[in-house]
Parts: C-alpha cells; sequence; structure tokens
C-alpha cells in the first residue's frame, strides 16, 4: 500500500526532490529533514522549528512511499522507498492538515496576539485595543481546519473599534505542550519566549531534582528558562541557595532570587518577563501566586479566584495570557502549573543537559549514553568535576 509522509523543508531544496533529485535527502546526515512523519501536526512544527535558521521560507513537502513497510520507526531508510514528491500548496495544506504559513496577502493587516479563546470567539490584543474576533470565512476550509490557540500571532481584519476578523496565523515560534496532571488535557500554548522555575528555599525546600526535570521541558520545548528561587525571606542562612546558584549559573542558567514577601529581586524578575511571554512553572506551594501578585496585584485576582460554590481555588482549564503593565504577557493555565507528566524522547536526553550537549559530539563512539561506554568524554568530565554529580544523576534518571 502506498503511503504519504510529511516533511519540513526549503522551497529551493523542496523543488530539487520534486525534479528527482534526491541528493538533499540523507538520513545519516539529516542535512535538511529534522524529521519525517506519518502525521502531519508534528511536521509542521518541525518544519518550522528545525528552518528557523534557514533563509529559505519553509515548506511542506509530501513523500509518496511505496509501502508501509519502508518506513522503519517512521523514518524512511531507503530512497528506493520514494514513489514521488510533491510540494503542497497553502491552501491544499491548510485543507489537509489545518495549518497555513504567513500569508503574504495579509501583509498590511494590523497584527495582534490571541488573549483568550472560547466558542469561536477569539480576544485579540492588538497594541492597546482589544478585538473580538471570528475565524475569516466561516464555511471555507480556513475555519473549519485552522487551529487558533491562546498565543498565536495573528492578522486581523478590523471590523470596527471592537470587532475583527482573523485573517492568518503567523508562523510558530514554538510549541509548548504538555499534559495537565489533574485534567490530562493536552494543553498546547504557541509562542512562549520564557519560563520561570519556581523553586521554594523552605516550605517546602528546594526539589532539586524537579528542578532539573522542569529545566529539560524548558529545553526540550525552545523556552528560555529562568531559575527562581523564592521564599529567601524565610532563610537566615544562604549558603546553600548560594551554591545552588552557582552550580546552575556556570552550566549557564539565569537565576534569581525572589521573596513574594518582602518583595526582594522583584524588580529584575519584572526585567526579565518584560516584553516577553511567560509563564511560571513549579510545584504548588512554592509561591507563584504570591509572585504574580507581587509583579502586579491585578493578576493575582484574574488568576487565583476563589470559586464561590466550591470554595476552592477555581480550575479553569482553559489558557489565558495576562497583558502585564511593565510590557509583555503572562500564560495561565492553572493545570499545567504543576506538572509531571512529560513526552521527551530519552535517547535525545543528552541535547537537554547543556553541559552534557556541550561535551556529546566529543564522545567516541557516535550514539554514546553516556554511562557505559569506553571514552566517553562525559563520564572524563563527570570524574573531574565539571559536570555535577547530581546533574548527572539526573540525566541518568530521566533516561
Ligand atoms: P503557589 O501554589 O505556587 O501559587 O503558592 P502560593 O503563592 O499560594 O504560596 C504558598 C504559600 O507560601 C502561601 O502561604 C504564601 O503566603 C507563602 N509564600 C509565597 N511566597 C512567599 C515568600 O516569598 N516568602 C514567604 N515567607 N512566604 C511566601
Ligand atoms: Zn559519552
Amino acid at each position: 500500500m502506498a503511503m504519504s509522509v510529511y516533511a519540513g523543508t526549503t522551497l529551493v531544496e523542496a523543488q530539487k526532490m520534486v525534479e528527482g533529485d534526491y541528493s538533499a535527502f540523507d538520513w545519516r546526515r539529516r542535512i535538511i529533514y529534522c524529521q519525517v512523519y506519518l502525521g502531519i501536526d508534528p511536521a509542521i512544527r518541525d518544519a518550522e522549528n528545525a528552518l528557523d535558521s534557514d533563509e529559505d521560507k519553509p515548506v511542506v513537502v509530501v513523500l509518496l512511499l511505496k509501502s508501509e513497510k519502508m518506513l522503519v520507526k517512521n523514518r524512511v531508510r531507503r530512497l528506493s522507498a520514494i514513489k514521488g514528491t510533491r510540494i503542497l500548496s497553502d491552501e491544499e495544506l491548510l485543507k489537509r492538515t489545518g495549518y497555513i504559513f504567513d500569508n503574504e496577502k495579509w501583509d498590511g493587516s494590523p497584527e495582534g496576539i490571541v488573549m483568550r479563546a472560547s466558542n469561536g470567539v477569539y480576544v485579540v490584543q492588538c497594541d492597546a485595543v482589544q478585538y473580538q474576533c471570528s475565524l475569516r470565512g466561516k464555511r471555507d476550509a480556513f475555519s473549519k481546519n485552522q487551529q487558533v490557540y491562546v498565543g498565536d500571532r495573528v492578522k486581523i481584519q478590523v471590523i470596527d473599534e471592537k470587532h475583527g476578523v482573523i485573517a492568518t496565523v503567523m508562523r510558530r515560534k514554538n510549541q509548548y505542550k504538555r499534559r495537565g496532571t489533574q485534567s490530562k488535557r493536552v494543553v498546547l500554548i504557541p509562542n512562549l519566549d520564557g519560563m520561570v522555575i519556581v523553586s521554594s528555599v523552605k516550605e517546602p525546600p528546594i526539589w532539586q531534582r524537579m528542578l532539573d526535570k522542569f529545566l529539560v521541558i524548558a529545553e526540550a520545548s525552545g523556552i528560555e528558562p529562568l531559575i527562581c528561587f523564592n521564599k529567601i525571606d524565610m532563610l537566615e542562612n544562604r549558603s546553600e541557595v548560594d551554591s545552588m546558584v552557582a552550580l546552575y549559573e556556570k552550566i549557564g542558567y539565569r537565576t534569581i532570587i525572589t521573596s513574594a514577601t518582602t518583595g526582594e529581586g522583584i524588580e529584575d524578575l519584572k526585567a526579565w518577563m518584560k516584553g516577553k511571554i511567560s509563564m511560571l512553572s513549579g510545584l504548588s506551594g512554592v509561591g507563584k501566586s504570591s509572585l504574580l501578585n507581587a509583579l502586579q496585584p491585578s493578576l493575582k485576582l484574574k488568576t487565583n479566584e476563589v470559586n464561590p460554590r466550591r470554595g476552592g481555588r477555581h480550575t479553569t482549564v482553559a489558557t489565558q495570557l495576562y497583558r502585564l503593565d511593565f510590557g509583555g504577557f503572562i500564560a495561565d493555565t492553572p493545570g499545567l502549573r504543576e506538572l509531571h507528566f512529560w513526552d521527551i524522547e530519552p535517547r535525545l536526553m543528552d541535547r537537554y543537559f547543556p553541559e552534557i550537549n556541550s561535551l556529546r559530539e566529543r564522545c567516541v563512539k557516535g550514539a554514546c549514553t553516556h554511562v557505559y561506554e569506553e571514552g566517553c568524554v562525559v563520564q572524563a568530565a563527570l570524574k573531574t568535576g565539571d559536570i555535577s554529580r547530581f546533574r548527572y544523576q539526573s540525566y541518568c534518571e530521566f533516561q
């Protein structure tokens, strides 16, 4: 049975392939393609992510394969498996996948960010103005297929001072995709710039393994992390925190020490968040809501409303963005702040530890796991103390 897989590439390379020149298609060296997928969603994501550095506009090509057997672990192993190649047009891509890349036709239209979405109404923030928007063409392929998420950058056609129509979605910078602990629902937030990973230094004490886990999630999602040690006012002796700061800064991470109670570090936190779309993550009780309140008092009310009927915090599952007075946005998805679940491919784990990533190519064996191999540069660095034993143990455990 013939079948098709999709992959992202550049227009120039795609055209070569259509003409039968598969020279760019080399799996061992993986020059062009990041991955080939059976499903379209991840293919689109990688088409965007992998090719960000490329000058050419990314396109999606579909490879027609002779048989399903030719796919080994979702990956084409032999060129003989390729029966044909086709570039998908924007319109066709949209019909099949619900996705369209930025469309030059809308170049002059105002651009905004989707702040909230419910029942087909999208609240879009364009500079200082908010518009309530619907999707273009109620019955055409765009609104049937296009997935628009909170966090998406969109172009709108303005109808009046309060209303508009979403005309097109801009390329996503990245996609943060996780399952909440309670609802198990998959939540997707595109275009996140920053993740503030909050730990508390006391009550509860720093859970370093969990910190490493959050860092891996940030790395794997392409989001810049900031490590925040909160409740510093509760400690008389800061030496343990100082050594933790030294450990993570040596790796290259930014860290910050805060107290939502005394206000220490809050200005630095603001400076980091300014202009970004960021989210706060961390376990329950570490002080995320308190930090929000310290950053901007009006936020706490919104993110932490008490449900009058059930008496507890209300647990909306929908993601929302809030505008920060000092510039930027904060994404809030309550169920996601305390996540345990992840779907990271274990064999790629070494990429998500910067101190291991920078060494991994020097390992003697190509696919070194850095656990038992001879001539492993990572294990050598562990012995000399260049890599922290705790971090290395995190790496082994997550793998
Ligand atoms: P969340 O579950 O992460 O949102 O945590 P909360 O913001 O609800 O905070 C949990 C508890 O820690 C509350 O009782 C807060 O008053 C307290 N707390 C939060 N931040 C600080 C801080 O910086 N210093 C102190 N002493 N207590 C804090
Ligand atoms: Zn190794």
